[in-house]
């Protein structure tokens, strides 16, 4: 049995979806990370569920405004990991955890491995660095799975942003000097139950830190060009005619963001044989999902 924390949010629901009665899936309201005594609901959750793995989609995930909010931040991703890994370890728990590209710093133009040093701009990547080192140091059985630009149809993100505002202006201005990968949420809760599985069969648990992503790469810009080429071919009321590719410098935010934020995601494929499909197959892929909802 596998216990699902965040369970409203992207990755988190789409884990539960998939999981379905092989899962127990909570909110916030249900496991709050911000208690000092959130573990002690776990201990009772165990007693009645007997779960043996934990996967971790909780998190405090508003970038800029982490900025404001450091502590907050710091307690949800850090500290709290920390002792729900201690908790883990305790109790012979598996944690599956996720992270993100926002622990480097995007220097170089190469895909980060796992190994590469991190040097995190915004608090929101310092507080997920945090996490990840706590629990590695717990000791506990462990997967740190790594993404970047996770979206779905439905939540508050990049993709859902574009789409809205297709329909509301005649022109935008996006980002084109940030490359990574954007990582269609089913596709990485797949990937992730692929890893997990993969992980408990070896002789030794592969504890480790993993990145998953999207495959190949793009920048912003050329993600909202193929939003924008989808949603011209199925929707109608698109506003939008022209896209004008600009500098990072010409879209200040809260939060410093990496340029480089590509994810090298060899060493899961080589672990677990495991990869996520092209980003393009995988925006195609949720296009679709929006298309057979209506
Ligand atoms: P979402 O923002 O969609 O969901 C996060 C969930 O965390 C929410 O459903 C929320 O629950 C829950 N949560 C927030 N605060 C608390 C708290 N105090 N206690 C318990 N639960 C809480 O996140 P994603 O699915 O996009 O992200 C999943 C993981 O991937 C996170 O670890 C994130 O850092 C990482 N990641 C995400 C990226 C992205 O682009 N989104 C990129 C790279 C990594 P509720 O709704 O019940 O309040």
């Amino acid at each position: 049995m596998i216990l699902v924390l965040g369970k409203n949010g992207q990755v988190g629901g789409a884990l539960a979806k998939l999981l379905g009665s092989g899962e127990v899936a909570f909110d916030s309201q249900e496991i709050n990370l911000t208690q000092p005594d959130f573990t002690d609901r776990l201990t009772v959750l165990f007693q009645q569920h007997d779960f043996s793995t934990i996967i971790n989609a909780a998190a405090y995930t508003q970038v800029d405004k982490a900025e404001s909010e450091p502590e907050l931040a710091m307690r949800i991703n850090g500290n709290a990991v920390g002792e729900l890994a201690g908790w883990c370890k305790t109790h012979d728990v598996t944690l599956v955890h996720y992270s993100t590209d926002y622990v480097f710093d995007g220097s170089g133009t190469k895909p980060h491995t796992e190994e590469e040093a991190t040097a995190p701009l915004s608090v929101y990547g310092e507080s997920k660095l945090r996490g990840e080192r706590l629990i590695t140091e717990s000791g506990a059985e462990h997967l740190i799975v790594r993404t970047s630009w996770v979206y779905d149809a439905s939540g508050k993100n990049f993709f859902t942003t574009m789409r809205r505002l297709f329909m509301e202006r005649e022109e935008l201005k996006i980002v084109a000097d940030q490359a990574g990968a954007p990582t269609y949420a089913p596709h990485l809760a797949r990937a992730t139950l692929a890893a997990l599985e993969a992980a408990k069969k070896t002789e030794h648990f592969p504890s480790g830190i993993y990145h998953l992503c999207g495959g190949s790469e793009t920048s912003w810009y050329g993600f909202a060009r193929a939003i924008l080429g989808l949603a011209s071919g199925h929707e109608s009321g698109i506003k939008c005619r022209q896209l004008q590719p600009i500098p990072t410098c010409e879209y200040p935010t809260e939060a410093l963001r990496p340029l480089n934020s590509r994810l090298d995601c060899t060493k899961a494929e080589t672990t677990f044989g495991v990869r996520l499909p092209h980003w393009e197959d995988a925006l195609k892929e949720c296009y679709e999902s929006i298309r057979l909802r209506h």
